[in-house]
């Protein structure tokens, strides 16, 4: 059962609705709400007047155990964000887990399939970096989607003129990556922090 409801309005004809949220999911208590999550449906709801889709999100915290991986969606507020990762910080039990601040359900998903593809994530924002500047597609917004094949292929998608794109890049370029995070001691994180491109861009010279 929901931990809570949320008023959802429709971007298209302004029907409400209220609907089941959730304030934690455990990937391993709540399978079944991990794998809604991972194909996109935990966040969308149709609108039973007019038949639109719309994306509503709330705060959310996803633990996974196995993965040690702790994932804040939040709703921007900085102090609750700062309240969450105090909160963190003191839990026992959670210092080896990496923990996250992510801003939108996508990016969620990406952190998730990253994990559970035993990849770093601050070494995928690298390899996302580079294959951006050999593409000359710096503004794109790259997310890791998955690996392909027995050379493990990085497979990132972007959106591009109204569609979903995909691209292909070699694993070396993971591993270089991953060498970079290993040398550089100020890329190494502690706490819930935000990950992505904005952070990397504040430490790369
Ligand atoms: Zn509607």
């Amino acid at each position: 059962m929901a931990d809570r409801t949320v008023i959802a309005r429709c971007r298209r004809c302004g029907a409400e609705e209220e609907i089941p949220a959730w304030n934690i999911i455990n990937a391993q208590e709540n399978p079944e709400l991990r794998a809604e999550l991972l194909e996109g449906k935990l966040f969308l709801w149709t609108c039973p007047r007019c038949g639109a889709d719309n994306l509503i999100k709330y705060p959310l915290l996803y633990h996974d155990p196995a993965q040690k991986l702790l994932l804040w969606l939040t709703d921007g507020v900085p102090e609750v964000e700062a309240r969450m990762a105090e909160t963190i910080a003191s839990e026992e039990g959670l210092q080896d887990y990496s923990a996250r601040i992510v801003d939108t359900p996508g990016e969620m998903m990406e952190k998730i399939k990253i994990a559970e593809a035993g990849l770093d994530d601050v070494a995928m924002e690298i390899c996302k970096y580079v294959t951006a500047q050999e593409m000359g597609k710096t503004d794109a917004d790259f997310k890791f989607f998955r690996l392909e094949g027995a050379d493990r292929r990085i497979l990132l998608t972007y959106p591009e003129s109204g569609e979903m794109q995909v691209v292909g890049t070699g694993f070396s370029v993971y591993e270089d990556a991953a060498g970079i995070v290993g040398r550089n001691p100020e890329l190494a994180v502690h706490g819930l922090v935000r990950v992505n491109a904005a952070w990397l861009a504040g430490h790369i010279r």
